[in-house]
């Protein structure tokens, strides 16, 4: 340690509440210590906050070998300071003050809007596989994410189920929705409110009759509706290959996934942000655990091993005579539950045709965005992402609904929640791979050394 690179690490990291990095500070204890010991001659124990917080003074004040450090210039300090290394989940933006919804002016479906007649036709397919979110987002003034959450929510009764004050809900998912960026092509909050939609069509399905808690439907719908906020329009490849501060903080892993779970959490802090008030402590630890499950899970590189495990649960498993899935244990649950949001994120393909040209028009937009940056920044162009040579009719072969079997033994998911989309593991795993702009883009291009499974 001692050079100026790593000078950095502990320094201008203001430790405030709910931040993250504090803890990768923590994990370079001693470098940190040794960062500690040399500021503090200079500034005194001010100068350093994450360790006058992290490391107990005696044991840096022991550190032996110090090495000298001319201290920074007042200009270096200052630049150090606005960068804050590690030390908030970026993104998340200040807003105006919700607009004072008063329990009274809340609009029937969540959001203002002067189209609310088109809007609750639209909504009459609330609880179908077919319903047009472009309509939902075009009579609601493109608040198609709050809108539809809402809706569900008040559908599904989880207002009462798990005491959220009706305020408290839309100023979260309006404050949500900003989240998501309206100038990216595909992964803004239509896309989520997309999911959130399939998910809850997915979650009715008759298979799975009774399954699933409250809970665990409450985790279901969250997770979907965060699951890619404050996307920025590219792919984790593309943050690894450019060295982005994101990958540096999630070192590579699931880069974007964790970044999507850190807002969509961190966005309950705001004010009357909190949808989760009401839960005991339990309840909370266990809905957290279920979403970050979720969501990880929505990673493409995770795709196949998550299809691999949900076929042979699939084969393994009973149903009770009435045709239900039995899922007697949280493991069981969870899987299903994570490859459901995991095929209402894939589930464009399934959709009828007006719908998938659309979203094929919206991500084909999006990665040839992604194409141009390469390009201009003289990287290899990622595949699909190249408006020169990217076919988008190739992209598109078939499109909407295949014919799916049965997915669960005897026939119980048929049409049940995968298959009533016109799947079956099969066939979802032949969509998935041949067929899915977003895995073609996505796929592996590393060279074989990165590929080596890690953890
Ligand atoms: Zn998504």
């Amino acid at each position: 340690g001692g050079t100026p690179g790593g000078w950095a690490v502990g320094v201008g990291s203001g430790g405030g509440s709910g931040e993250l990095g504090c803890g990768g500070a923590r994990g370079a204890l001693g470098h940190c210590c040794h960062v500690y010991h040399t500021e503090s001659s200079a500034f005194g124990l001010a100068g350093c906050p994450v360790m006058s917080q992290c490391c107990p003074p005696p044991h840096c004040l022991n550190k032996q070998n110090e090495v000298e450090i001319p201290p920074p210039t007042q200009k270096e300090r200052d630049k150090k300071k606005k960068q804050q290394p590690m030390c908030q989940i970026s993104g998340v933006k200040k807003l105006m003050p919700s607009s004072g919804l008063t329990n009274s002016s809340i609009p029937r479906f969540g959001v203002k809007t002067d189209q609310e007649e088109l809007l609750s036709k639209e909504l009459e397919n609330l609880n179908k596989w077919g319903l047009n979110i472009f309509h939902v987002s075009e009579y609601s003034s493109s608040r198609s994410l709050s809108c539809i959450m809402y809706t569900i929510f008040q559908e599904r009764e989880l207002l009462k189920t798990f005491k959220i004050p009706v305020e408290t809900l839309l100023t979260y998912v309006l404050t949500l929705e900003e989240h998501y960026h309206a100038d990216v092509a595909y992964h803004n909050s239509l896309h989520a409110a997309d999911v959130i939609q399939s998910t809850h069509v997915l979650l009715a399905t008759p298979a799975l009759d009774a399954v699933f808690t409250d809970l665990e439907i409450l985790a279901a719908l969250f997770a979907a509706a965060i699951h890619d906020v404050d996307h920025p329009g590219v792919s984790n490849q593309f943050l690894i290959n450019t060295n982005s501060e994101l990958a540096l903080m999630y070192n590579d892993e699931s880069v974007l996934e964790n970044h999507h779970l850190a807002v969509g959490f961190k966005l309950l802090q705001e004010e009357n942000c909190d949808i989760f008030q009401s839960l005991g402590k339990r309840q909370r630890q266990m809905l957290r655990k279920m979403v970050i499950d979720m969501v990880l899970a929505t990673d493409m590189s995770k795709h196949m091993s998550l299809l691999a495990d949900l076929k042979t649960m699939v084969e393994t498993k009973k149903v009770t005579s009435s045709g239900v899935l039995l899922l007697d244990n949280y493991t069981d649950r969870i899987q299903v539950l994570r490859n459901m949001v995991h095929c209402a994120d894939l589930s464009n393909p399934t959709k009828p045709l007006e719908l998938y040209r659309q979203w094929t028009d919206r991500i084909m937009e999006e990665f040839f965005r992604q194409g141009d940056k390469e390009r201009e920044r003289g990287m290899e162009i990622s595949p699909m992402c190249d408006k020169h040579t990217a076919s988008v009719e190739k992209s598109q072969v078939r499109a909407g609904p295949r014919a799916g079997g049965p997915v669960l033994p005897g026939g119980a998911c048929s049409p049940g929640w995968l298959a009533g989309a016109g799947w079956e593991p099969a066939s979802l795993h032949f969509e998935l791979t041949c067929q899915h702009p977003q895995l073609a883009a996505d796929e592996p291009r590393a060279p074989p050394l990165q590929e080596a499974p890690r953890g």
